[in-house]
């Protein structure tokens, strides 16, 4: 299922602008347009899940995993990268689509609490 409203929703169909790095069946990988490091790639299911604590099927969340690392691979972080999945307004979620943020090119500061 797909929200019409949804901003992710509506990258996946391409009625919204995004710089596209990645598409299969499952995922579509994306540049975030509000960079906080070097590299800052979007993985995000076709489907609408809401979030991580949407019922989501691990086939899904194993697909967003592998892309994610591959495009780590491609974008030569090679000295490494963090995965970010923010869930629900605690976790600082702002758009309700699930994703996970590939973050690398620099030393990622320490979670802070
Ligand atoms: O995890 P959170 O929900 O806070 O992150 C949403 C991310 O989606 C933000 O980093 C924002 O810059 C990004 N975004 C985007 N393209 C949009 C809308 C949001 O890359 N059209």
């Amino acid at each position: 299922m797909q929200k019409e409203s949804c901003v992710f929703c509506r990258i996946a169909r391409h009625e919204s602008p995004a710089t596209v790095l990645y598409e299969d069946d499952l995922v579509v990988a994306f540049e975030d347009i509000h960079p906080f490091m070097p590299v800052h790639v979007l993985v995000v299911p076709k489907q609408h899940y809401d979030g991580l604590d949407d019922d989501v099927p691990e086939q899904v969340l194993g697909r967003c995993l592998r892309v994610a690392a591959d495009l780590a691979r491609e974008k030569g972080l090679e000295r490494g990268y963090r995965l970010q999945v923010n869930t629900g307004v605690d976790g600082g979620q702002t758009v309700r689509h699930l994703h996970l943020h590939v973050l690398g090119g620099g030393r990622m500061p320490s979670p802070e609490l």
